[in-house]
């Protein structure tokens, strides 16, 4: 095997001509991705709920840099919203190429005092809310397949998940469990659309500096706190994760499949094992 470098090794842009959907757009994480992936060429759908001013804000930043992108506004717990904002991306770019199911929320309570509703909101939004999404992303992938002078691949799903995927959160079981369910989710679908060259990976976020959980870093004493569990010694940035969900999605990580990438700064290496051995 022969490794060869381009004549031009200026970087393309890697996402050149194709089109992405991230969800929760307007804040945090989801607009540190869309950002990053309109940075490097993708156009973009920035779904929103509720802050229409943030979203446009997202879409401003893109268009004034040369990019394109459009707001859209859905409910991902609602199938009837959810299906209309697929047809609205295929209407506007022509198809999709890279979904990024960001949303998500948390409602925090004891367990005895933890509501129905509470509940039933945080798995609607955080795990059925990327069933519905990644359901009508796939249906258009397979139904498209591979275009070759986009990508090698018929389609890409970025699941956000969270180092909660795999670390038990009390006072959260309803958060911890719909990132638990992701992880499953994702690599079901996984095992069942790689034979239409589609791929869908998981990201799980340490703690990443958003307003999901400013209580968590918006005091120094706060912040210190916090960093004791993050070996790295700083807390996450939303352009960190936008530069993994970039290279994900790029043909440059076509071989992955099926398997959540923890970002965390060493949150997931049971720091409190550091010096108690
Ligand atoms: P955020 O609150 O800044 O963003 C969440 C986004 O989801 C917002 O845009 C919100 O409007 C949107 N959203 C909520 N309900 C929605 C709905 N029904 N339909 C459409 N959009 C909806 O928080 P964030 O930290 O950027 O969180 C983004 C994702 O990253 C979430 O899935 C979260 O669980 C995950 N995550 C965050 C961290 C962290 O430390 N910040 C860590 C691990 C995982």
């Amino acid at each position: 095997m022969q490794y060869k470098l381009q004549a031009d090794m200026k970087q393309a842009k890697l996402l050149k001509d194709q089109v992405a959907l991230v969800t929760g757009a307007d804040s945090g994480i989801g607009k540190g991705v869309a950002l990053a992936m309109a940075q490097v060429g993708a156009k973009v759908l920035i779904n929103y709920v509720h802050n229409h001013y943030a979203a446009d804000e997202v879409v401003k930043i893109i268009k004034d840099a040369g990019g394109e992108a459009f707001a859209h506004q859905a409910d991902v717990s609602k199938e009837d919203e959810v299906k209309a904002m697929f047809a609205k991306i295929i209407e506007t770019y022509g198809t999709i190429d890279i979904l990024v199911n960001n949303a998500g929320l948390q409602k925090d309570a004891k367990f005895v005092d933890m509501t129905l509703d509470d509940w039933n909101t945080v798995i609607g939004i955080n795990l059925t809310g990327q069933f519905l999404c990644s359901r009508e992303a796939a249906k258009e992938f397979i139904k498209r397949g591979v275009v070759e002078d986009v990508s090698v691949a018929a389609g890409k799903i970025i699941c956000m998940s969270s180092v909660h995927e795999v670390i038990p959160w009390a006072g959260h079981v309803n958060y911890a469990t719909s990132k638990g369910g992701i992880g499953m989710f994702m690599k079901s679908i996984a095992q069942e659309l790689a034979p239409h060259k589609i791929r869908v990976m998981g990201i799980g976020p340490g703690a990443i500096q958003t307003p999901i959980n400013k209580e968590a870093w918006d005091t120094p004493q706060a912040l210190n706190k916090l960093l004791e569990l993050i070996p790295y010694n700083r807390i996450g940035q939303p352009d960190d994760i936008g530069k993994l969900a970039v290279w994900l999605a790029s043909d440059e990580a076509d071989y992955i499949t099926g398997t959540t990438i923890f970002m965390d700064g060493g949150m997931t290496l049971y720091p409190g094992f550091a010096d108690n051995g």
